[in-house]
């Protein structure tokens, strides 16, 4: 529906010389908000990097934006590049994974479902990866994990904390085994950086599910989530099924999790970088 007609007289009423009177306003300008509805400055919602002025809801942001808002500008420079899926599994559901993968490029224009790279946060160099959850899910197959764990070692290399920002419905299921084995791949990528005394900081967006939060994203040494974030393995209505029993309201949220420990703070968008900045200078110490 074009934002105009949010604001489009009452089809009833017209001028009086039976004629509708028609407000021209033109779209663009203004959005609705997907949790409160009200209407919001589409500029005013950009400049906060789509939160919502009203209520504060996060909207989803890709992968590229995620580097503008926590990266300085000027600074990010990709590396892991070139790395591309094969079809181990020859698999096919309503298209095949190569036609899916294809589709998510075309989408997205990212060659995959993460984007790791060096850049500064306020002039701190880190080693940085971010997932788009547009790409298929944000899900991780074997070049998501090739690349998370190429990350990670350049970053064991250089001495460099890591930031990690996920988005993730888990393991790439059109790749099976290979997805899964991811986990352990970048669990000891994880502990070879973490034994070189580098931190890593992990931000849980939402959502960040199965495979991906069970391996790297949970293993940081401080894990921050943005507000009401859905952080868990296993969606809640598989765990009721299996359980038998009935969930705690607000079960899997952010806040639910902070509150049993899972995660270590949550933190605004607006707060997001000067925050991660705090939290690198707390737990680097020199390495060299
Ligand atoms: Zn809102």
């Amino acid at each position: 529906m074009p934002i105009s007609e949010w604001f489009g007289k009452n089809k009833n009423d017209n001028n009086g010389e039976g004629r509708a009177e028609k407000l021209v306003i033109p779209d663009g300008v203004w959005l609705k908000c997907d949790s409160c509805g009200e209407v919001v400055f589409h500029r005013e919602f950009e400049r906060r990097f789509k939160v919502c002025p009203k209520c504060g809801f996060h909207a989803p942001l890709g992968a590229l934006e995620r580097i503008a808002h926590l990266i300085d500008l000027g600074t990010f420079n990709e590396i892991a590049t070139g790395i591309v899926s094969c079809d181990p599994l020859d698999f096919r559901a309503n298209k095949s994974y190569t036609e899916v993968v294809e589709a998510a490029r075309a989408k997205t224009g990212l060659a995959e479902a993460v984007v790791c790279g060096s850049g500064e946060i306020d002039g701190r160099p880190v080693a940085f990866l971010v997932m788009d959850f547009s790409f298929i899910g944000g899900s991780m197959g074997s070049v998501v994990g090739e690349k998370v764990t190429e990350l990670f070692e350049w970053a064991a290399d250089m001495r460099r904390p890591v930031v990690s920002v996920c988005a993730s419905g888990g393991a790439r299921m059109q790749e099976g085994m290979y997805s899964l084995i991811q986990m352990a791949k970048t669990s000891a990528a994880v502990g070879r950086h973490a034994s070189t005394g580098c931190s890593y900081i992990s931000l849980l967006c939402h959502p960040t599910t199965g495979g991906v939060l069970a391996s790297f994203a949970s293993l940081a040494d401080i894990i921050v989530a943005e507000p009401k974030a859905l952080i868990g393995f296993t969606g809640p209505r598989v765990i009721e099924q299996t359980m038998k029993q009935k969930l705690p309201k607000g079960f899997q949220t952010a806040e639910f999790m902070l509150e049993h420990g899972q995660v270590d703070m949550i933190v605004p968008r607006a707060d997001q970088k000067e925050t991660i900045g705090r939290l690198i200078d707390y737990t680097t110490r020199d390495v060299g």
